[in-house]
């Protein structure tokens, strides 16, 4: 390959580093976005399951001390029995007993089944923590890495630009003119391969003999149909 040609095609793939690196820079902080709407989207879940938690446990507490004051009821009904003087005194106030007793029993049913869904819900509540601790560690370190990739970002461009500069005052300045008119207006390809007569910039074929003259790399050529500087690409060998 020519030396011109060696060297456009190097500034190509580090314009097109840029590029790459330029999008990225603006997809990320998308991508953060997302990650934290997924990541508090599963906080709020769980949120909810221990706010159902709070509200059986108080259900439950409120329940043992209504029954507290009942059994204390209870207890100061059958103390006050032995006081009274008439038959229809004791009467009613066994009835109340009994009423009261009854209450009591009410309540402590209502407990038991209060006290069950307690303890499912407590289960159900601590396979959740397990798996909102997995997203928790899985959303911080998808994080760091984007934060550190977009910390990292700047430098790298810096680098490519440096390495740009260097090769642009070594190409021809007509040559390195018409690669950036062409950069332009080819959504930033300027410079492609082209392999078994087919441009890769375009994806149409170039005539066989211009084919035939791009291998034996006389000239700065372009393709006749996308205008892009083209060059010959062994992709046989590519990536060996
Ligand atoms: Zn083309």
């Amino acid at each position: 390959m020519g030396v011109q040609l060696k060297l456009i095609v190097a500034l190509q793939k580090i314009d097109s580093e840029i590029t790459r690196i330029n999008n990225r820079n603006k997809m990320l902080p998308g991508e953060l976005a997302r990650l934290d709407e997924i990541f508090h989207g599963f906080s709020a879940d769980f949120g909810e399951d221990q706010k159902t938690l709070e509200e059986l446990s108080k259900a439950h507490k409120e329940r043992e001390e209504k029954l507290k004051r009942g059994v204390e009821s209870l207890k100061k009904t059958k103390d006050r029995l032995h006081e009274v003087k008439t038959n229809k005194e004791y009467q009613a106030m066994l009835k109340e007993i009994e009423s009261t007793a009854s209450k009591n029993s009410a309540i402590e049913d209502e407990i038991l089944i209060v006290m069950d869904k307690l303890d499912q819900v407590r289960k159900m509540v601590k396979v959740r923590e397990k798996e909102l601790d997995g997203h928790r560690h899985d959303y911080e370190s998808k994080k760091r890495k984007i934060e550190q990739e977009l910390a990292a970002m700047d430098a790298e461009v810096s680098v490519y630009l440096e390495k740009g500069l260097m090769l642009k005052e070594q190409i021809a300045s007509d040559l390195l003119k018409r690669y950036e008119t062409i950069k332009n207006r080819s959504n930033g390809l300027a410079v492609v391969a082209v392999w078994k007569e087919i441009c890769a910039g375009c994806h149409m074929n170039i005539p066989p003999q211009m084919y035939i003259e791009l291998q034996k790399d006389v000239d700065i050529q372009y393709c006749p149909q996308c205008n892009r500087i083209i060059y010959w690409e062994d992709q046989n060998i590519k990536g060996e």
